[in-house]
């Protein structure tokens, strides 16, 4: 690892994968860190996803991202399944640490970093994570066969996470702070036509109570503020996510709500030979097929940097 690569790709959603496919084909020989457990990105946690044009009949999440990935090695992307720990993208050559302690030097970065899920900031959330409160469904839903349980948000994660629990659990309240949801209009329907799903509006969740699991929701009415509490086995948390922008906050410019700002319509950063991508920089669209698309422009960015160096 002591030469000096042309790119080194960090994440491996739609973004990173489309990167590393234009990267490789362009024989710039891209190496890609896709994360120690998590590679794949968010699509790994959905079922099936029916918007990606050219699956007319759908693709799972899980099934795509693999077939991406295959697609990038194919065309000689080097995939290393580890997590890049530290980066130094000052310099012309940028150097990066991973969690086995290598140290890549890149001409240029491809960040692809992606974004977490958020968390409601309850008293209680982190110690019952993972014994009631999950933020997967397609992960944890088969553990809540025949009970009652309640989502959390009104977007399209929240319809998608309460419609998929409806297969296990007897019935899935979805609590949404206001009394119209943020979904697109084809998932709302489908979940308000789901006869196992209950919607609280105008509710929020100010604790999840229980001692070794989930046992009830301590809960407000967002309008006359009356607190109320009920019974559910599981809380699954669906109300957006956050940019995984840690590994270079103080390094390149950030929005105030911390995605990595790029200049005008391209994926160049304030930072020369650094690009990024995804839903590190995307809390507009978050789509897969705007992700692979702003990959496809980073490998782009990154080779025409590349060429006139
Ligand atoms: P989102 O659209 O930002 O929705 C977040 C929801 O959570 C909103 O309804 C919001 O309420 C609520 N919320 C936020 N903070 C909260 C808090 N502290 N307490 C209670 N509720 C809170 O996020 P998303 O649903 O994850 O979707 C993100 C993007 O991904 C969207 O563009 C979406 O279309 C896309 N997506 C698409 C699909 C699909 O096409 N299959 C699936 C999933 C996601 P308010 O409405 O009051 O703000």
């Amino acid at each position: 690892m002591s030469e000096v690569k042309n790119v080194v790709i960090v994440g491996s959603g739609p973004a990173g994968y489309t990167a590393a496919i234009y990267a490789a084909r362009a024989q710039l020989s891209p190496v890609l860190y896709e994360g120690s457990v998590t590679a794949g990105g968010a699509l790994m946690n959905t079922t099936e996803v029916e918007n990606f044009p050219g699956f007319t009949d759908g693709v799972m999440g899980p099934d795509l991202m693999d077939s991406m990935r295959k697609q990038a090695e194919r065309f000689g992307t080097t995939l290393i399944t580890d997590d890049i720990l530290e980066m130094d993208l000052k310099s012309s050559v940028k150097v990066l640490k991973d969690g086995s302690g290598n140290v890549v030097k890149s001409k240029s970065v491809i960040l692809a970093m992606g974004s977490a899920y958020k968390e409601i900031g309850l008293k209680n959330e982190k110690r019952l994570s993972g014994r009631g409160v999950s933020w997967c469904a397609t992960c944890d839903g088969f553990f809540f066969r025949d009970q009652e349980i309640a989502v959390v948000g009104g977007g399209d994660s929240a319809i998608e996470e309460a419609t998929f629990l409806t297969r296990f659990a007897s019935k899935v309240v979805l609590i949404h702070r206001r009394d119209s949801l943020r979904a697109s209009k084809i998932m709302a329907e489908r979940a308000f036509a789901n006869p196992k799903i209950e919607f609280l509006w105008n509710h929020e969740v100010i604790d999840v109570l229980g001692e070794e699991k989930v046992s009830s929701l301590a809960l407000r009415n967002t309008t006359t503020g009356v607190e109320s509490k009920r019974d559910f086995t599981g809380l699954f948390v669906a109300i957006g996510h956050l940019p995984r922008n840690e590994l270079v906050l103080d390094q390149v410019s950030v929005d105030s709500e911390g995605y990595v700002k790029v200049k005008d319509n391209t994926t160049h950063t304030n930072v020369t030979g650094v690009f990024a991508c995804g839903d590190l920089v995307d809390h507009r669209y978050r789509q897969a097929i705007t992700a692979a698309g702003s990959g496809c422009q980073a490998a782009l960015d990154a080779e025409r940097f590349l060429s006139h160096e």
